[in-house]
């Protein structure tokens, strides 16, 4: 362990990574960014950009690159580095090109010494998680993907402006792969402590389901949508990664929807799936196990499967 306790080692300084190491500076989240990638010049003049914002900010945050080595001591190695998605290329079609990005970082990250958390927002994110976990070797509840947590909090920002109220109060999940697989399941959607499926029932006049299904492919669509429109997704991940590290770093036993592994859960086993997850400083600490109807444990099963056998295909 580093000597604050609070050392992050980000991989892959793109859009994705830099935008959550921005977030992470702003929100304070840790006391030391260690920045490592391919293109070493990239992420020195990251470094330098960042630190010139350290006299506006209200933290004493060390930043800096390096190589692997810096892994060493860190409580978090959070890799962003991959290919990017292109448009209308789908998540599962970028596997074959990042597995040979990730067998290229994870070795020398086991070989530094590392022996903290591994925090994964590369796509297919699901099985970029799974391939993290089985070349690294750790334990599955030290390996976490982003999962669906940014697609949770876009139904939550949906659905907030759908029903006027705050997204915090807005307790609904978008779970399964982080792809065009995922869904909501309704039957676990609440608004306060009142399920949403009540208050469309009890509010015909103001509310219907067709447009609760139209706000969960919204969110399925949100990334393809927004990449049409400027090329590219990055602020929405980056403060979803920086989210979820603060929940390891402060052991706050959050509950997001990260990728995590399915040992029974559901009847599912041997995959990586976005559910919500119990989050503290031993990184995944509980799975919260949704009373999934019929409909919507099918749902996850056709998920699982189409996540095993892309990975199967590997
Ligand atoms: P980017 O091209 O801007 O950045 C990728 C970075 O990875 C580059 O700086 C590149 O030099 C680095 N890199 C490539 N190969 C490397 C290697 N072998 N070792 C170290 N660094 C290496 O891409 P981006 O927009 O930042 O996206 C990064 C990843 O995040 C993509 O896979 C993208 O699909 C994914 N993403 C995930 C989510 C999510 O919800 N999980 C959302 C958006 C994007």
């Amino acid at each position: 362990m580093s000597k604050s306790g609070r050392k992050v080692v980000l991989i892959g300084t793109g859009m994705v990574g830099m935008s959550f190491a921005y977030a992470a500076l702003n929100q304070n989240v840790c006391s030391e960014l260690v920045l490592c990638d391919i293109n070493e010049q990239k992420a020195i003049g990251e470094a330098q950009d960042l630190n010139h914002g350290l006299a506006f900010s209200n933290s004493s945050m060390r930043i800096y690159q390096s190589g692997y080595e810096a892994c060493e001591d860190a409580e978090i190695v959070v890799i962003c580095a991959g290919v990017n998605q292109k448009p209308n290329e789908s998540r599962l079609e970028l596997l074959q090109r990042n597995v040979k990005v990730f067998q290229s970082i994870i070795e020398p990250v086991v070989k530094s010494g590392f022996d903290g958390i591994f925090l994964v927002a590369t796509n297919p994110v699901d099985i970029m998680t799974s391939v993290t976990c089985s070349l690294s070797g750790f334990e599955p509840t030290r390996v976490i993907g982003t999962g669906t947590t940014l697609d949770t909090a876009r139904l939550r920002y949906l659905l907030g402006s759908y029903f006027e109220v705050s997204p915090k109060n807005v307790h609904a999940y978008v779970i399964g792969e982080h792809g065009d697989s995922e869904f909501t399941p309704w039957s676990q959607a609440l608004v306060s402590t009142k399920p949403v499926l009540d208050i469309v029932e009890d509010n015909a006049n103001l509310y219907n389901l067709d447009r609760l299904n139209e706000i969960s492919e919204n969110v399925k669509n949100a990334a393809q949508e927004i990449i049409a429109a400027k090329g590219a997704t990055y602020y929405g991940i980056g403060m979803a990664t920086a989210r979820i590290v603060r929940a390891i770093l402060s052991d706050e036993n959050s509950i997001l929807t990260t990728s995590v592994l399915l040992e029974g859960e559901y009847g599912q086993n041997d995959v990586f799936v976005g559910n919500p997850c119990i989050i503290n400083h031993s990184g995944i600490s509980r799975k919260v196990e949704l009373s999934l109807t019929d409909n919507e444990l099918e749902k996850l099963n056709n998920s699982c499967n189409i996540l095993r056998k892309s990975l199967n295909s590997l």
